[in-house]
């Protein structure tokens, strides 16, 4: 066995190696006697490295919990141990306390000799010679895998379920105060729904606890699968919420969801019946099956409630309700929001059916090139007619499809049939008009628009020069760096790029820059009023100039009067789009117009035209 006696005087260099020379080699003997016994006994792993930090002692223990020989450990640094785990600046600070203090003491993961990855308490002395030389270090350290497997273990039962595995009560509280403080921040909602299985009671009688229990396991791995979990995942269902929620085992057979950063209140909805779907078919146990519901209760923070207490005293008061009236369901602690979510439930609904059965139509709105007199393009708008014959307005459902995710498919749909439209009327006509279609924020953080593009001209034929999509600046503003990388591979494929609705977001001109677009289109608020308000008017003056300065064209929406049209005119303004050109129009009716205003003889002066469209 190696032991400290095979060491020679000059080898160890201890700190009173010097004296016990002139004392004479027994005592020195007798010192290093006392010491390898102290050394072997203890129960710490201890290292000696030399004034270099080269290994030249170390004692059993270490052998055993580093798993490094004797033989392997001499003659190398300790760093043979290192787990790669600590950054730079962590060596540097224990490098520090050892050059200042002569001492670092604190916790390290290091790799045994089998590669194995573990956690350990160190201490490390530098010992120096009356002359302050460095002679020697010595490490002592102990293993905390166990005490770290105890630690989480305990952390396990304090704030997990110990037969779901899922959060428990207390780390619910937790991070539903948590949450709290990251809603007021962010200025959002949290919903907490409670969720209780129906007639639980019977099953637990008829089919025992045991099965019972596993029946809850069983669930319990059903609504994990349920909600919402990171980004990713919300990319992956075409679900465009951002943030994971909590599930928690409340209690018996109540579970508790914290849904995070909710943009309006109603928005629980969506997290209650994508819950409601575990419960679609039945559980299986012990070959029979078994069908479950459950009653949903939500509440949302801070509208029902600013406390934890309270919010808890609206939720269980909205699942009482809920079981009263049957079960199988979800219910909102305030009416208002039941009301507001069953009208957007069914306006949800109805639109899914309308994806499904083309009850969606297209409307294109001309736009006319102001030198020229040419129809250049048409803009294409959504259009909705419900159920019940009222029009809706795409301002409205467009974000509900949003939050629905139902806007993928959706603008899939209006980008193909938008492409294919025109395309047709181009080959009809002879012309190169260009096509305008609206890109709403998810559809364009979310919808892998490059990749779409790709299908659609393909699909459809029209040239990618004539596509012309149009983004707004509070779109573009978040995630920047993530914007401009689609921006650019949407520009590589020859499409172009309009910002909309300029000046009604940041304006960032910054931003405007690095943006590869070509075109701005001022906002028709400031159209609106440019002969009475000269703050509008200066508006109008300055972005021109502004998109001029960058090499963009300037495109005024929502221009309805002659005297609109005439100080565009006058501030170099190069198209527009509004009423006083156009109505948007159904399909068959762009061509009628095209005819009518047959782009190629226009020629030139506004004045043509511009008092006899003038609806
Ligand atoms: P936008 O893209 O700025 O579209 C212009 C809106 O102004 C259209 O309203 C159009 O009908 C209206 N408009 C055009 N000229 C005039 C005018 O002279 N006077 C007045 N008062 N209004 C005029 P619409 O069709 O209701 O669309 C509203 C918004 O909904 C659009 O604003 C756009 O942001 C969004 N949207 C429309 N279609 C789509 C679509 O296909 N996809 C997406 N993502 N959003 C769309
Ligand atoms: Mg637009
Ligand atoms: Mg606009």
């Amino acid at each position: 066995m190696a032991t400290i006696a095979d060491m020679t005087a000059t080898e160890t260099q201890l700190p009173d190696a010097p004296k016990q020379r002139d004392n004479g080699h027994r005592d020195m003997h007798n010192q290093f006697q006392l010491l390898r016994r102290v050394m072997e006994r203890c129960r710490q792993a201890v290292v000696f490295t030399d004034s270099e930090n080269i290994i030249c002692e170390v004692n059993d223990a270490y052998v055993a919990m580093s798993g490094f020989s004797r033989e392997e450990a001499i003659g190398k640094p300790p760093s043979i141990g290192k787990s790669g785990r600590h950054d730079a600046a962590f060596y540097k600070q224990m490098w520090d306390a050892l050059e200042q203090e002569n001492y670092w003491e604190g916790e390290i993961w290091d790799r045994r000799q089998s590669g194995e990855a573990y956690p350990k308490h160190l201490t490390i002395s530098r010992l120096l010679d009356e002359t302050g030389r460095v002679v020697n270090y010595v490490a002592m350290f102990e293993d905390l895998t166990e005490q770290k497997a105890l630690e989480s273990e305990l952390e396990r039962r304090t704030h997990y379920d110990s037969l779901t595995g899922l959060a428990n009560k207390v780390l619910f509280r937790n991070r539903l105060e948590h949450e709290f403080r990251i809603a007021d921040r962010r200025k959002c909602n949290v919903g907490l729904l409670l969720l209780n299985l129906d007639r639980f009671r019977k099953v637990n009688e008829n089919l025992g606890y045991v099965a019972g229990d596993r029946l809850i396991q069983m669930v319990a791995a059903r609504l994990t699968e349920n909600i919402r979990k990171t980004d990713l995942m919300a990319r992956e269902n075409n679900s465009m919420e951002r943030s994971a929620d909590t599930i928690s085992r409340y209690d018996g057979d109540e579970f508790t969801f914290i849904l995070a950063d909710l943009a309006a209140p109603e928005n629980a909805a969506i997290g209650a019946r994508r819950l409601t779907r575990a419960f679609e078919t039945p559980f299986l146990i012990d070959g029979q099956e078994i069908y479950l519901s459950a009653s949903i209760g939500i509440a949302v923070y801070p509208q029902n409630s600013k406390t934890l207490e309270g919010l808890m005293c609206c939720v269980e008061t909205a699942l009482d309700d809920m079981r009263q009236a049957g079960g199988n369901n979800f219910r909102f602690f305030s009416e208002a929001m039941n009301q507001s979510s069953n009208n957007r439930f069914q306006i949800e609904s109805e639109m899914r059916r309308a994806l499904a059965s083309s009850g969606f139509a297209l409307a294109y709105q001309p736009k006319i090139d102001l030198a020229s007199g040419k129809t250049t393009g048409l803009e294409a708008l959504v259009r909705w007619r419900r159920e019940n014959g009222s029009l809706m307005s795409p301002a409205e459902f467009i974000p509900l499809a949003e939050e629905t995710g139902m806007i993928l498919p959706l603008g899939e749909w209006i980008l193909e049939t938008a492409c294919r439209d025109v395309h047709a009327i181009n080959q009809h006509q002879g012309l190169e008009l260009s096509v305008a279609v609206n890109l709403s924020a998810r559809q364009f953080q979310y919808g892998q628009v490059p990749q779409l593009i790709d299908r659609v001209l393909a699909s459809t034929g029209l040239p990618a020069h004539l596509l012309d999509l149009e983004i707004t600046e509070s779109m573009v503003m978040q995630d920047v760096e993530t914007v401009i990388a689609t921006m650019h591979a949407i520009r590589e494929r020859g499409v172009t790029l309009a910002i909309d609705d300029f000046g009604t977001g940041y304006s960032s001109l910054a931003y405007l820059k690095l943006f590869p677009i070509g075109t701005l289109k001022i906002d028709r608020s400031f159209v609106k009023d440019i002969e009475t308000d000269p703050n509008d008017a200066n508006i109008c003056d300055v972005t021109v100039l502004l998109a001029h300065k960058l090499g963009l064209s300037v495109v005024a929406e929502g221009v309805e009067t002659a005297g609109q049209l005439n100080y565009l005119l006058s501030v170099g303004c190069d198209q527009i789009q509004g009423y006083l050109i156009s109505k948007p129009l159904p399909l068959t009716e762009v061509e009628d117009f095209l005819r009518a205003h047959k782009p190629s003889t226009l020629n030139g002066t506004v004045d043509l035209w511009s008092g006899d469209l003038a609806d």
